[in-house]
C-alpha cells in the first residue's frame, strides 16, 4: 500500500491537470451515509420512491422524499470535512488541482476550503431548496424550519409551486453547464483520481472512462471494487483519509 501511495504522489507532482472525482464515499468518514454500503440511505428507503417524475406527480410521493432528504439533511448540516477532503483543498493551494468534480450534495468542498470555481457539483447541492415552477431559490435551513414546524410538503411562497432540494433525482436533467464543464476537464486531464464512488451512476460514471480514452492517468481509490477496476492505472481499496493523508504527506514534503 506505502508503494501504491508513493506512486499517485509521484504521479500528482509530475501532472499538470489534475481532476479529483468523487462519490459519497469521500463524506462517511464526515458522518454522512453513502447509498449503497450496508447501513447506507438504500438499506432504508426503495430508490423508486425517488423517482423525480413520482415526486412531480404525487403529493405521497413528495412527502416520503422530503421525509427521506430531511434525514439526510440532518447529517449533512453539522458534518465537518475529514482528512480526505482537506487534502484535496490542500492540493489546490499547491497548485495541483484543476477541479474537482462531485456527485456530493454535501458542500464539503466549500467548508474545506477549496474555492469555489474549482468545485463542479454535478447532482447539486443540498443547502439550498428551489421552486420546481419559478425557480424560486431559497436557503435550505428556512425550509427544514416548516418541516419542523409540522409541514409535509412545502410549497413556493410565490408561486404555490412544489419545492425540492436543490439537488438532482434519478429521472432528473442533469445541471447542463456543469455536466459539460466535467466531460470538457476530464476529457483534459492528465491525471484523473476517483475518491469514493461506486462508479455505477451514470452519466457521472463514465468520466473516468472519458479521461482514459484521451490519455489520463486513472488512479481510483475506493473502499470497494469497482466497475473499471480493470481499465486503473492504480487502484487502492482502502478508506479516503488516511489515503489522501498519506498522499498529501509525501507531495508536500517534495514541494517544500
Ligand atoms: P455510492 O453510495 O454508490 O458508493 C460509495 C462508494 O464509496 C462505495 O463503493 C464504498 O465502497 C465507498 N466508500 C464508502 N466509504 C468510504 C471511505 N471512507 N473511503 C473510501 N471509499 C469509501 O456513492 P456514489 O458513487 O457517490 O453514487 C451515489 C449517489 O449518491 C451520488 O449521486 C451522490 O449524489 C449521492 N450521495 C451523496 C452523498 C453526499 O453528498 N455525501 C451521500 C449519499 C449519496
Amino acid at each position: 500500500m506505502e508503494e501504491k501511495i508513493r506512486q499517485v504522489a509521484q504521479w500528482i507532482l509530475h501532472s499538470r491537470r489534475i481532476v479529483i472525482f468523487c462519490g459519497a464515499g469521500l463524506s462517511t468518514e464526515s458522518g454522512i451515509p453513502d447509498f449503497r454500503s450496508p447501513g447506507g440511505v438504500w438499506d432504508r428507503y426503495n430508490p423508486e420512491d425517488f423517482y423525480f417524475q413520482n415526486f412531480i406527480s404525487s403529493e405521497a410521493s413528495r412527502e416520503k422524499y422530503w421525509q427521506m432528504a430531511t434525514e439526510m439533511y440532518e447529517s449533512i448540516k453539522g458534518a465537518k470535512p475529514n482528512q480526505a477532503h482537506l487534502a484535496i483543498a490542500e492540493l489546490e493551494r499547491l497548485g495541483k488541482l484543476d477541479c474537482v468534480i462531485t456527485q456530493n450534495i454535501d458542500g464539503l468542498h466549500h467548508k474545506a476550503g477549496n474555492s469555489p470555481e474549482k468545485i463542479i457539483e454535478l447532482h447539486g447541492t443540498a443547502l439550498f431548496v428551489t421552486c420546481l415552477n419559478c425557480h424560486k431559490r431559497y436557503d435550505r435551513d428556512e425550509i427544514q424550519e416548516r418541516i419542523q414546524k409540522g409541514i409535509k410538503v412545502p410549497y413556493c411562497d410565490d408561486c404555490g409551486g412544489p419545492l425540492k432540494p436543490a439537488t438532482i433525482s434519478f429521472g432528473q436533467s442533469m445541471p447542463e453547464k456543469e455536466t459539460q464543464e466535467a466531460y470538457q476537464r476530464s476529457s483534459s486531464s492528465d491525471l484523473f483520481i476517483v475518491i469514493g464512488s461506486s462508479l455505477v451512476v451514470q452519466p457521472a460514471a463514465s468520466m473516468p472512462l472519458v479521461a482514459k480514452r484521451n490519455g489520463a492517468k486513472l488512479v481510483i481509490i475506493n473502499r470497494d471494487p469497482t466497475p473499471y477496476d480493470h481499465l486503473a492505472d492504480l487502484v487502492i481499496n482502502d478508506l479516503a483519509g488516511k489515503t489522501m493523508a498519506g498522499i498529501l504527506e509525501i507531495v508536500r514534503s517534495e514541494l517544500a
